[in-house]
């Protein structure tokens, strides 16, 4: 369902990442774990164009892309097949939780507002955060405002959910209720690339894990055996700097 052959990007001279090969089944959850400054934030980004790919393919459902001749057209269908989950929740600080979730409805899907309020109030409901429909982002604690930041990407309905690291600005005591509200919407069998160093969940929630290293994927498979018997080097050693 999703296809990603030779994702390249640079930054300068350094292949940020260095051809990436990857397919993603409907419904898989895919973990992505590696040491800072490997990629993994790169990735998610090219997916949906927040940086640009120098060269490779992107396929999401019936939308086929090469990056180094994407269109506008094509960059707009990567987005509404894709929903982004920000480490820093990124929401608008002058929208109220119902705005931030309804934005993407009216301006990227073009819905009616009437239309956009209703789903915006049903995810609300979804996250357990009904009652702050009204609330600005600086009213809310950092568990909530990454479940408003959820819901906005859950409100979508994309083929796919980017989640970068999305627990990892949390005060220790919201992480918890963030991880729960990501268990919800994995069990609705959505497609899920997710970036977390909670190796506790990524074992519980991963159809597969992969671990990159210097813009490639260095091993992969099922979380029983890339977490607990690792054949690569570098990924043992990642592996008991994080335990
Ligand atoms: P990760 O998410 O695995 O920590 P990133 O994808 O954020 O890694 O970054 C990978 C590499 O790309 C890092 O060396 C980082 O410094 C570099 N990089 C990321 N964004 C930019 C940018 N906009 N300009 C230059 N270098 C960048
Ligand atoms: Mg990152």
């Amino acid at each position: 369902m999703i296809s990603i052959r030779g994702l390249t990007k640079r930054f300068g001279s350094t292949a940020v990442l260095d051809g990436i090969d990857l397919d993603i089944a409907e419904g898989e959850r895919v973990v992505v774990i590696g040491p800072s400054g490997t990629g993994k934030s790169t990735l998610l980004r090219c997916l949906n164009f927040l940086d640009r790919p120098d060269a490779g393919t992107i396929a999401i459902g019936d939308v086929s892309v090469d990056v180094a001749r994407a269109t506008k057209r094509d960059i707009l269908a990567l987005r509404r097949a894709t929903a982004f989950v920000f480490q820093n929740y990124a929401l608008f600080a002058n929208k109220t939780a119902k705005e931030n979730i309804m934005e993407a409805l009216v301006t990227v899907q073009g819905r009616p507002r009437e239309e956009a309020e209703r789903r915006a109030r049903e995810v609300l409901a979804e996250t357990g955060l009904a009652e702050k429909a009204d609330s600005y982002p600086a009213a809310l604690s950092g568990g909530q405002q990454q479940r408003v930041g959820i819901g906005r990407a859950m409100a979508i309905g994309a083929e796919l959910m980017l989640f970068d690291e999305p627990t990892s600005a949390l005060d220790p005591e919201w992480v918890g209720e963030v991880l729960d509200l990501m268990r919800r919407v994995a069990a609705q069998r959505q497609t899920m690339l997710i970036v977390t160093h909670e190796m506790q969940f990524a074992r519980e929630i991963a159809d597969r894990v992969i671990f990159m290293e210097g813009g490639r994927i260095v091993e992969q498979g099922p979380p029983g055996q890339v977490l607990e018997a690792p054949h690569d080097a570098r990924l043992r050693r990642f592996l008991r700097r994080v335990a």
